[in-house]
Formats: structure tokens, C-alpha cells, sequence
């Protein structure tokens, strides 16, 4: 089975359409529901561009960002990668690590309570006090959806 890249925040991104089997977005939809249909598949966990920013339309190739937000939010590239390193580290993991997606998730909710979301992974970004409502929920039901 092919390795997915997927940077460390992203992984929590995904919650929403792993837990519910749906997404309309254009790139980080069909990775995640392909992750869905497939809980054995390798995960490569990386900090910086992954296999959802580099086929999307903001991915700016020749600066390597993200170019959606850039106007209002010119922070939010550095707050992503503080994020995916945050992420990494929580789990008690290197980046390049490799795990399957069902390991990787428990993982996740053995590791990551509502307080660590918010205090220690996704601690810079300015949707945190949304994610965080939903996640303890979100993360139950994508561990269901992968056993
Ligand atoms: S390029 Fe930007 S908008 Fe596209 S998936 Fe990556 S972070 Fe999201």
C-alpha cells in the first residue's frame, strides 16, 4: 500500500472526515476518506508540505507555503508548522515516522486529550477554540471508523 505524507497538523484536520465518512474539500477530502477505506495505510508524518497542500490550488510551489490566508493572516504559515512539529512531538514520534493509520490514531487519543489540543499542539492557531469543542468526539468516532 502507498505511503501517504501527511504533515502533523493535518492529521487533526482530518478528524472531521474520518469521524463523519464526509468532506467537500478538494484535496485533504479524498485522502482522509481514502484513509477511512483503508485503516492499514502507512502514514509518513512530516512537518511542511504534504500529499494534501502539494495537489491544492493555495500551495504556492516556488516559496513552499500556503498562500489562502496570506493577506489577513500572514501568521499562519509558521503557527501550521509550529503546529505539525507540536503534533509530532506530543506523540512521542520523529518526523519521517511511519505508522499505519489505525496505530497512529490511537495513538492520537491515548496521547492527545481536549487540554493537549489546546495547550500544547494547536496552541498558536486561531481555530483552535472550534476544533477543540468537537474533537473529543471527532477522535472517538475516527477510531471507531478505523477498527
Ligand atoms: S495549501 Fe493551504 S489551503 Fe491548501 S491544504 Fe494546504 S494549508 Fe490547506
Amino acid at each position: 500500500m502507498k505511503t501517504l505524507t501527511i504533515r502533523g497538523h493535518h492529521l487533526f484536520d482530518m478528524l472531521g472526515p474520518l469521524a463523519t465518512g464526509e468532506s467537500n474539500h478538494k484535496t485533504l477530502g479524498p485522502v482522509a476518506l481514502g484513509i477511512r477505506a483503508n485503516p492499514k495505510t502507512p502514514i509518513k508524518v512530516v512537518i511542511g508540505v504534504d500529499d494534501i497542500c502539494a495537489p491544492c490550488e493555495w500551495w504556492d510551489h516556488d516559496v513552499d507555503h500556503c498562500a489562502k490566508c496570506l493577506d489577513k493572516h500572514p501568521e499562519d504559515n509558521q503557527n501550521s508548522l509550529d503546529s505539525d512539529a507540536n503534533a509530532i512531538r506530543v506523540l512521542g514520534l520523529e518526523s519521517e515516522d511511519v505508522m499505519n493509520a489505525d496505530d497512529l490514531y490511537r495513538l492520537i487519543q491515548e496521547k492527545v486529550t481536549k487540554k493537549v489540543l489546546a495547550e500544547q499542539v494547536c496552541v498558536a492557531c486561531r481555530l483552535v477554540d472550534r476544533c477543540k469543542e468537537t474533537y473529543a468526539q471527532r477522535i472517538a468516532d475516527t477510531v471507531a471508523a478505523l477498527t
